[in-house]
């Protein structure tokens, strides 16, 4: 499982969910409802967030062991990692859940709803990003790009090329919506 908020899905996000599809039998992406941890809202609705994170994924060619699900955008209020979780047992029961999380995530993985019950279903998986103190979780061995959503939004406001940051499909998305004053 990896879920984000997505506002857009970067080539960072993109690297990590191909890197994890090499070791897992499947990876659900699962981009967030109403995230309650972040300071501000997402600029793109939660709509907008799954298709650009299905978009993505297919147009990278990763939709055979990549499925991108709407479980928590579906949903009214809050999303929680552990209700989703809890849905994804009863869906598959015999499976093995990996929850896949940046280093900055796990640094407040404590303050999450029910955090404890969710240590149990689950096993956490830490990728290390750039200028962040490691966790005290089993990290992955892979390198995380140093791209942001936070940069992505930014450089796309400041009408810069965004093409080393996102597929060109989720660059089109972003322009014919005008997302984060693209237009
Ligand atoms: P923002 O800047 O808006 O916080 P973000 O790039 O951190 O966006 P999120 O949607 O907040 O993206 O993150 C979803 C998950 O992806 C988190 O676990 C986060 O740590 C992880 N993540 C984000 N960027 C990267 C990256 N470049 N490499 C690896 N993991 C990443
Ligand atoms: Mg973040």
């Amino acid at each position: 499982m990896f879920g984000g908020t997505f506002d857009p899905i970067h080539l960072g996000h993109l690297h990590l969910i191909k890197e994890i599809s090499n070791k897992f039998e499947k990876v659900l992406v699962i981009p967030a409802g109403a995230p309650w941890l972040k300071d501000n809202p997402p600029l793109a609705n939660s709509e907008q967030r799954f298709q650009m994170a299905d978009l993505a994924v297919t147009s990278m060619g990763l939709a055979e062991k990549v499925e991108v699900l709407p479980i928590e955008i579906r949903k009214a209020g809050s999303s929680y990692t552990i209700d989703t979780v809890e849905d994804l047992k009863q869906i598959y029961p015999e499976a093995n859940f990996t929850l896949v999380i940046g280093s900055d995530a796990a640094l407040h993985l404590d303050k999450w709803h029910r955090s404890a019950d969710l240590l149990k279903l689950v096993k956490i998986l830490v990728v290390k990003r750039p200028a962040t103190p490691p966790s005290d979780f089993e990290e992955i061995s892979i390198k995380a790009l140093d791209i942001s959503s936070t940069k992505v939004r930014k450089s796309i406001s400041n009408r810069e090329n965004v093409s080393s940051l996102l597929p060109p499909k989720v660059v089109t998305f972003i322009r014919e919506y005008g997302l984060y004053g693209s237009r």
